[in-house]
């Protein structure tokens, strides 16, 4: 009796990043990454970076241009500075998401919140978290802000920074192009998470 092949998914256990923190790991061309909200109204910032030349990184320009929007959900690729694309959502249970700022840092912190006591933000976290890779400050882009809510107002350009609309449990899951380092944070700013700092959590499908 033939026994049925198994085509069975690896799957990671769910790894929590502990709020105001971030982190970085491999992803291989096939796997599949979800970002979970475990709460509710919290974003995590992404970067992505070829795992074989760190010169090639995620480009919000290259992928505003090629999707022809600044909101990105399923369907949509995740491009490289290249034109290559690095990341396609395969999910996407909120539909809204921000490619336009750059993670927070200590000078948001200066500029924006003066009175609070200044943290290196997502900014210093990816830094830190990159660091082991080979990749530089100077080398982070601008992240793609899962669960990001950032209006704009069409016809003036003005844009601000809203709540997450996702909901505890909320996820996007992102297909692996080529091999690649991510980083990956649980935002620290404020008015990006409702005023509350919360953990996110991830897992890896392996392809
Ligand atoms: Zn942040």
């Amino acid at each position: 009796m033939s026994v049925p092949l198994c085509r069975c998914v690896q799957v990671s256990e769910t790894v929590e990043i502990p709020e105001r923190s971030g982190t970085a790991f491999t992803l291989n061309q096939g796997d599949t990454l979800i970002v979970i909200d475990p709460r509710g109204e919290q974003v995590a910032d992404l970067l992505a970076f070829n795992a074989e030349d760190v010169a090639e990184v995620i480009s919000s320009g290259r992928t505003l241009d090629y999707a022809e929007t600044i909101y990105l959900t399923t369907g949509h690729q995740l491009y490289s500075n290249r034109s290559r694309p690095m990341l396609g959502i395969i999910e996407d249970t909120v539909g809204r998401h921000d490619f336009l700022l750059t993670p927070c840092s200590y000078d948001t912190f200066h500029h924006f919140y003066p009175k609070l006591q200044p943290h290196r933000g997502c900014f210093g976290n990816l830094a830190a978290a990159l660091e082991p890779h080979g990749i530089l400050p100077d080398q982070i882009p601008t992240a793609f802000n899962c669960f990001m809510n950032v209006p704009i107002d069409g016809e003036t350009g003005k844009l601000k920074v809203l709540p997450p609309i996702s909901k505890a449990g909320d996820h996007i899951a992102f297909r692996a192009h080529m091999d690649l380092i991510i980083g990956l944070t649980a935002c620290s700013a404020p008015d990006s998470n409702g005023g509350t700092f919360k953990p996110i959590h991830y897992r890896i499908e392996r392809g």
